[in-house]
Protein backbone atom coordinates (compact mmCIF):
# COMPACT_ATOMS: atom_id res chain seq x y z
CA UNK A 1 0.00 0.00 0.00
CA UNK A 2 1.26 3.74 -0.79
CA UNK A 3 0.96 6.72 1.04
CA UNK A 4 -1.31 7.77 -2.05
CA UNK A 5 -3.64 5.24 -3.44
CA UNK A 6 -5.45 6.49 -6.65
CA UNK A 7 -7.87 4.02 -8.40
CA UNK A 8 -10.11 4.00 -11.30
CA UNK A 9 -10.33 8.11 -11.50
CA UNK A 10 -12.02 9.48 -14.53
CA UNK A 11 -12.79 13.32 -15.20
CA UNK A 12 -14.82 14.82 -18.27
CA UNK A 13 -14.10 18.42 -19.02
CA UNK A 14 -17.65 17.91 -21.44
CA UNK A 15 -16.96 15.91 -24.26
CA UNK A 16 -12.91 15.44 -23.11
CA UNK A 17 -11.76 12.43 -21.18
CA UNK A 18 -9.07 14.43 -19.44
CA UNK A 19 -8.71 11.78 -17.19
CA UNK A 20 -9.49 7.99 -18.20
CA UNK A 21 -9.02 4.75 -15.31
CA UNK A 22 -6.22 6.20 -13.67
CA UNK A 23 -4.57 4.19 -11.41
CA UNK A 24 -1.60 5.59 -9.43
CA UNK A 25 0.73 4.11 -6.36
CA UNK A 26 2.88 6.32 -4.66
CA UNK A 27 5.44 4.83 -2.08
CA UNK A 28 5.96 6.49 1.41
CA UNK A 29 9.14 8.27 1.20
CA UNK A 30 10.01 7.91 -2.68
CA UNK A 31 10.21 10.31 -5.31
CA UNK A 32 7.65 9.52 -8.04
CA UNK A 33 7.37 11.37 -11.26
CA UNK A 34 4.31 11.73 -13.83
CA UNK A 35 5.35 13.12 -16.84
CA UNK A 36 3.38 12.87 -20.07
CA UNK A 37 3.18 15.26 -23.41
CA UNK A 38 1.31 18.87 -23.16
CA UNK A 39 -2.66 17.66 -22.59
CA UNK A 40 -2.03 14.28 -20.86
CA UNK A 41 -4.05 15.17 -17.54
CA UNK A 42 -0.99 15.49 -15.42
CA UNK A 43 -2.50 18.93 -14.01
CA UNK A 44 -5.84 17.53 -13.83
CA UNK A 45 -4.61 14.64 -12.11
CA UNK A 46 -3.14 16.87 -9.23
CA UNK A 47 -6.12 18.96 -9.21
CA UNK A 48 -7.80 15.87 -7.93
CA UNK A 49 -5.23 14.96 -5.29
CA UNK A 50 -5.40 18.23 -3.77
CA UNK A 51 -9.47 18.77 -3.90
CA UNK A 52 -9.53 21.52 -6.68
CA UNK A 53 -11.38 19.21 -8.95
CA UNK A 54 -13.95 15.74 -8.10
CA UNK A 55 -13.22 13.09 -10.38
CA UNK A 56 -16.54 12.14 -11.75
CA UNK A 57 -15.38 8.34 -10.46
CA UNK A 58 -12.95 6.19 -8.83
CA UNK A 59 -11.03 6.74 -5.20
CA UNK A 60 -7.97 8.82 -4.11
CA UNK A 61 -6.81 7.74 -0.78
CA UNK A 62 -4.64 9.65 1.42
CA UNK A 63 -2.54 8.21 4.08
CA UNK A 64 -5.71 5.46 4.52
CA UNK A 65 -8.03 8.07 4.32
CA UNK A 66 -10.57 9.27 1.15
CA UNK A 67 -9.64 12.82 -0.07
CA UNK A 68 -12.81 12.96 -2.20
CA UNK A 69 -15.36 15.40 -0.83
CA UNK A 70 -12.91 17.11 1.22
CA UNK A 71 -11.95 21.00 0.76
CA UNK A 72 -8.30 21.92 -0.39
CA UNK A 73 -7.66 23.52 3.05
CA UNK A 74 -9.02 20.19 4.85
CA UNK A 75 -7.06 18.16 2.16
CA UNK A 76 -3.88 20.39 3.29
CA UNK A 77 -4.48 19.41 6.87
CA UNK A 78 -4.17 15.64 6.18
CA UNK A 79 -0.29 16.73 5.22
CA UNK A 80 -0.82 17.26 1.71
CA UNK A 81 1.12 20.38 0.28
CA UNK A 82 1.34 21.92 -3.25
CA UNK A 83 4.01 23.85 -4.93
CA UNK A 84 3.77 25.84 -8.27
CA UNK A 85 5.44 26.53 -11.04
CA UNK A 86 6.30 30.52 -10.09
CA UNK A 87 7.45 30.13 -5.86
CA UNK A 88 4.25 31.65 -4.29
CA UNK A 89 6.57 34.05 -2.12
CA UNK A 90 6.21 37.86 -0.70
CA UNK A 91 8.60 39.74 -3.10
CA UNK A 92 8.36 42.91 -0.55
CA UNK A 93 9.36 41.42 2.72
CA UNK A 94 12.52 39.76 3.69
CA UNK A 95 13.37 35.69 3.74
CA UNK A 96 12.60 35.49 7.61
CA UNK A 97 9.72 37.91 7.69
CA UNK A 98 8.17 35.13 4.78
CA UNK A 99 8.86 32.47 6.79
CA UNK A 100 7.36 33.79 9.74
CA UNK A 101 3.92 34.13 8.17
CA UNK A 102 3.52 30.62 8.07
CA UNK A 103 4.46 29.89 11.81
CA UNK A 104 2.25 32.87 12.98
CA UNK A 105 -1.00 31.32 11.06
CA UNK A 106 0.25 27.85 12.32
CA UNK A 107 0.11 29.45 15.80
CA UNK A 108 -2.72 31.42 15.18
CA UNK A 109 -5.26 29.66 12.69
CA UNK A 110 -4.48 33.06 10.96
CA UNK A 111 -1.89 35.74 9.81
CA UNK A 112 -1.81 39.20 11.58
CA UNK A 113 0.25 42.17 9.70
CA UNK A 114 0.62 43.74 13.00
CA UNK A 115 2.20 40.92 14.30
CA UNK A 116 6.17 41.69 12.87
CA UNK A 117 5.62 44.65 15.90
CA UNK A 118 5.79 42.38 18.15
CA UNK A 119 8.06 39.25 17.04
CA UNK A 120 10.53 40.31 19.51
CA UNK A 121 8.46 38.60 21.95
CA UNK A 122 7.63 35.53 19.55
CA UNK A 123 11.47 33.46 20.40
CA UNK A 124 9.64 30.31 19.63
CA UNK A 125 8.61 31.04 16.54
CA UNK A 126 11.16 32.94 15.58
CA UNK A 127 13.23 29.78 16.33
CA UNK A 128 11.34 27.48 14.36
CA UNK A 129 11.37 29.29 11.20
CA UNK A 130 15.81 29.99 11.56
CA UNK A 131 14.98 25.96 11.72
CA UNK A 132 13.01 26.17 8.51
CA UNK A 133 15.30 28.12 7.13
CA UNK A 134 18.17 26.26 7.98
CA UNK A 135 16.84 23.10 6.58
CA UNK A 136 16.75 24.83 2.94
CA UNK A 137 20.16 26.60 3.58
CA UNK A 138 18.98 29.86 3.47
CA UNK A 139 20.10 30.60 7.24
CA UNK A 140 22.53 33.09 6.19
CA UNK A 141 20.58 34.72 3.89
CA UNK A 142 17.67 35.30 6.12
CA UNK A 143 17.38 39.49 6.16
CA UNK A 144 17.98 39.62 2.05
CA UNK A 145 14.82 41.04 0.41
CA UNK A 146 13.02 38.23 -1.42
CA UNK A 147 12.74 39.43 -4.17
CA UNK A 148 16.54 39.92 -4.78
CA UNK A 149 17.19 36.00 -4.71
CA UNK A 150 17.85 34.00 -7.93
CA UNK A 151 15.00 31.36 -8.71
CA UNK A 152 16.88 28.63 -6.96
CA UNK A 153 16.67 30.09 -3.53
CA UNK A 154 13.61 31.53 -3.79
CA UNK A 155 12.33 28.09 -4.42
CA UNK A 156 14.41 27.11 -1.08
CA UNK A 157 12.00 30.06 0.65
CA UNK A 158 8.82 28.62 -0.28
CA UNK A 159 9.89 25.46 0.30
CA UNK A 160 11.23 26.33 4.06
CA UNK A 161 7.39 28.37 4.22
CA UNK A 162 6.02 25.01 2.80
CA UNK A 163 7.92 22.62 5.79
CA UNK A 164 6.60 24.81 8.78
CA UNK A 165 3.14 22.90 7.64
CA UNK A 166 5.02 19.64 8.32
CA UNK A 167 3.93 17.75 5.06
CA UNK A 168 3.50 14.26 4.47
CA UNK A 169 3.54 14.86 0.38
CA UNK A 170 4.66 16.92 -1.35
CA UNK A 171 3.22 17.49 -5.19
CA UNK A 172 5.41 19.88 -7.48
CA UNK A 173 3.90 21.03 -11.15
CA UNK A 174 7.11 21.86 -13.34
CA UNK A 175 9.29 22.83 -10.38
CA UNK A 176 11.97 23.89 -12.65
CA UNK A 177 10.10 25.10 -15.61
CA UNK A 178 11.83 28.33 -17.10
CA UNK A 179 14.69 27.80 -14.85
CA UNK A 180 18.51 28.13 -16.20
CA UNK A 181 20.73 24.96 -15.74
CA UNK A 182 22.05 26.66 -12.49
CA UNK A 183 18.80 27.06 -10.71
CA UNK A 184 17.66 23.86 -11.72
CA UNK A 185 20.46 21.74 -10.24
CA UNK A 186 19.91 24.49 -7.26
CA UNK A 187 16.45 22.31 -7.05
CA UNK A 188 17.32 19.38 -7.84
CA UNK A 189 19.59 19.15 -4.56
CA UNK A 190 17.03 21.02 -2.58
CA UNK A 191 14.35 18.41 -3.52
CA UNK A 192 16.71 15.24 -2.48
CA UNK A 193 17.75 16.99 0.60
CA UNK A 194 14.45 17.70 1.61
CA UNK A 195 13.52 13.75 0.72
CA UNK A 196 16.20 12.21 2.52
CA UNK A 197 16.18 14.05 5.95
CA UNK A 198 12.93 15.32 6.45
CA UNK A 199 11.22 11.82 4.72
CA UNK A 200 8.51 13.83 2.63
CA UNK A 201 7.07 11.70 -0.14
CA UNK A 202 6.95 13.67 -3.42
CA UNK A 203 4.94 13.51 -6.49
CA UNK A 204 6.59 15.35 -9.50
CA UNK A 205 5.02 16.79 -12.52
CA UNK A 206 8.68 17.46 -15.01
CA UNK A 207 9.47 18.15 -18.17
CA UNK A 208 12.81 17.77 -17.99
CA UNK A 209 14.36 14.86 -18.30
CA UNK A 210 17.49 15.50 -16.66
CA UNK A 211 15.14 16.60 -13.47
CA UNK A 212 13.18 12.84 -13.47
CA UNK A 213 15.83 11.11 -14.12
CA UNK A 214 18.45 12.72 -11.24
CA UNK A 215 15.27 12.53 -8.59
CA UNK A 216 12.69 9.97 -9.37
CA UNK A 217 12.50 5.98 -8.33
CA UNK A 218 9.62 5.63 -10.10
CA UNK A 219 7.68 6.97 -12.90
CA UNK A 220 4.70 6.63 -14.36
CA UNK A 221 3.83 7.96 -17.97
CA UNK A 222 0.48 9.17 -18.71
CA UNK A 223 -0.86 9.65 -22.52
CA UNK A 224 -3.95 11.11 -23.16
CA UNK A 225 -5.32 10.90 -19.38
CA UNK A 226 -4.43 7.26 -19.10
CA UNK A 227 -1.35 5.87 -17.27
CA UNK A 228 1.02 3.73 -20.35
CA UNK A 229 3.74 2.52 -18.00
CA UNK A 230 4.98 2.76 -14.69
CA UNK A 231 8.41 1.85 -13.98
CA UNK A 232 11.77 2.61 -12.93
CA UNK A 233 13.92 5.38 -14.29
CA UNK A 234 16.19 2.64 -16.27
CA UNK A 235 13.48 0.70 -17.74
CA UNK A 236 11.59 4.23 -18.71
CA UNK A 237 14.58 5.08 -20.50
CA UNK A 238 14.68 2.38 -22.97
CA UNK A 239 10.76 1.66 -23.31
CA UNK A 240 9.91 1.35 -26.71
CA UNK A 241 5.91 2.90 -26.16
CA UNK A 242 7.67 5.58 -24.34
CA UNK A 243 9.87 6.36 -26.93
CA UNK A 244 7.06 6.72 -29.24
CA UNK A 245 4.64 8.33 -27.06
CA UNK A 246 6.46 10.46 -25.19
CA UNK A 247 9.60 11.19 -27.03
CA UNK A 248 8.38 11.18 -30.32
CA UNK A 249 10.64 8.62 -31.58
P1 LIG B 1 -1.12 18.55 -18.80
O1 LIG B 1 -0.96 19.13 -17.45
O2 LIG B 1 -0.66 17.12 -18.88
O3 LIG B 1 -0.50 19.37 -19.87
P2 LIG B 1 -3.94 19.11 -18.35
O4 LIG B 1 -4.30 18.26 -17.20
O5 LIG B 1 -3.70 20.55 -18.10
O6 LIG B 1 -2.69 18.47 -19.13
O7 LIG B 1 -5.09 19.01 -19.44
C1 LIG B 1 -5.61 17.77 -19.90
C2 LIG B 1 -6.70 18.04 -20.92
O8 LIG B 1 -7.83 18.58 -20.25
C3 LIG B 1 -6.30 19.06 -21.97
O9 LIG B 1 -6.88 18.68 -23.20
C4 LIG B 1 -6.89 20.34 -21.45
O10 LIG B 1 -7.18 21.23 -22.51
C5 LIG B 1 -8.14 19.87 -20.75
N1 LIG B 1 -8.54 20.70 -19.61
C6 LIG B 1 -7.80 20.91 -18.50
N2 LIG B 1 -8.46 21.68 -17.61
C7 LIG B 1 -9.66 21.97 -18.18
C8 LIG B 1 -10.80 22.72 -17.76
N3 LIG B 1 -10.85 23.31 -16.56
N4 LIG B 1 -11.84 22.78 -18.60
C9 LIG B 1 -11.83 22.16 -19.80
N5 LIG B 1 -10.78 21.44 -20.25
C10 LIG B 1 -9.70 21.34 -19.46
MG1 LIG C 1 0.11 20.85 -16.76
Amino acid sequence: MGILEVKGVNKRFGGLQALGDVNLSVQERSVHAIIGPNGAGKSTLLNCLVGKLIPDTGSVMFDGNSVLGRKPHEINQMGISRVFQTPEIFADLSVMENVLIPCFAKRDGSFRLHAFETVANEGELNDEAEKMLADVSMLEKRHMLASSLSRGDKRRLEMAMCLVQRPKLLLLDEPTAGMARADTNNTIDLLKEINDRRDITMCIIEHDMHVVFSLAQRITVLAQGTPLVEDTPDNIKGHPKVREAYLGE
